[in-house]
C-alpha cells in the first residue's frame, strides 16, 4: 500500500471516529437537550465559538501527526520489526481477546507517566498547554494536543507495538476505544450515576469527572482509562474523593449542583 493511499485511509478513519461521537455527543448534550442535561454538567460554564474552533483546529493537526504515526506502524509492522501479527491463528483466539487489556493497561501506565512529564514545570507551557486551553473541555479536546503532545503519544503507541503481540483488527478496536473513551471523558457531562461509580469493579475506572477535575486544577488526577496509578502515586483529587462518598445524586438535582456546581 502506497504512503499516501495509507494515510489517507488512516486519516480518514480517525477524523470519523473523531468527528461522529463529536458531534453527536456535543448536539444532544450542549445543543438539542441542554437544558435536560445540564444537572449533569460538571462545570457550569458552556463554550464559547472560540473554544470549539480552537479544539477542533488543534485536534486536525494531532490527527495530521498520528495518521503519520501509523504509516511508520505500518511499515515497521509489514517489514516484521514489531510484534504486529498478521495471521490471526498464530496466536489463541484467548490471547486475540486479552491483547485488548493487555494494551489497555499498558496504555494506562504510559499515558500516566507521559501525561505526569508534560506537567512537569518547564515542559508543560511548550508541549501540553495546548489541551490545557480548555478548562472546561468538550468533546473535541479529546484530540486538541500540540504537535509536540501529538508526538509523545504516538511513541506510546509505536512502543505497545513493539511489546505487545497483536493482530490488526484487535489494534483497530484498541485505537476505537481509546478515542471513544477520550471523547467521553472530554464530554464535560457525568453520565456514570454515583452506586457505579462507588462500586468496588468501575470505582477503578477513570469518570469524565475526574478529567475534568483535571483540566480545572491542573495538578491531579493525571490517569488515562483507570485511576490505579492516581490512587498508587496519591495524585487523585482530595475535594473530588470527599464528594464521591455522596451518595446517589442521579435523584435530587439540587443535590448534583451541591455536589459538581460548587
Ligand atoms: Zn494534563
Ligand atoms: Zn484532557
Amino acid at each position: 500500500m502506497s504512503f499516501l493511499t495509507h494515510f489517507a485511509a488512516v486519516t480518514a478513519v480517525m477524523l470519523l471516529y473523531y468527528f461522529v461521537p463529536g458531534i453527536l455527543f456535543y448536539y444532544e448534550f450542549y445543543i438539542r437537550h441542554r437544558c435536560r442535561w445540564q444537572p449533569l454538567k460538571i462545570q457550569q460554564k458552556h463554550p464559547g465559538k472560540a473554544q470549539l474552533r480552537r479544539e477542533i483546529k488543534s485536534s486536525l493537526g494531532a490527527v495530521f501527526i498520528f495518521s503519520l504515526a501509523a504509516w511508520l506502524m505500518y511499515e515497521a509492522s509489514i517489514r516484521g520489526y514489531s510484534q504486529v501479527y498478521f495471521d490471526i491463528h498464530e496466536h489463541s483466539l484467548v490471547y486475540f481477546g486479552f491483547s485488548f487489556i493487555l494494551n489497555v493497561f499498558a496504555n494506562d501506565t504510559l499515558f500516566y507517566w507521559a501525561h505526569r512529564f508534560m506537567h512537569l514545570k518547564w515542559v508543560f507551557p511548550y508541549v501540553h498547554l495546548t489541551h490545557h486551553k480548555s478548562v472546561s473541555p468538550t468533546p473535541f479536546d479529546a484530540l486538541a494536543f500540540h504537535p509536540l503532545e501529538a508526538i509523545i503519544h504516538s511513541f506510546t503507541y509505536i512502543l505497545l507495538i513493539f511489546i505487545i503481540p497483536i493482530h490488526p483488527i484487535m489494534f483497530g478496536i484498541f485505537h476505537a476505544y481509546n478515542l471513544l473513551a477520550n471523547v467521553a471523558g472530554h464530554g464535560g457531562f457525568e453520565l456514570m450515576p454515583q452506586n457505579v461509580r462507588s462500586h468496588w469493579f468501575f470505582k477503578w475506572q477513570n469518570t469524565a469527572t475526574n478529567h475534568d477535575t483535571h483540566h480545572k486544577k491542573f495538578n491531579c488526577n493525571y490517569g488515562n482509562y483507570f485511576v490505579i496509578w492516581d490512587s498508587f502515586m496519591k495524585t487523585k483529587d482530595k475535594g473530588q474523593q470527599k464528594k464521591d462518598k455522596v451518595k446517589d445524586y442521579t435523584t435530587s438535582h439540587s443535590l448534583v449542583q451541591d455536589v459538581y456546581l460548587k
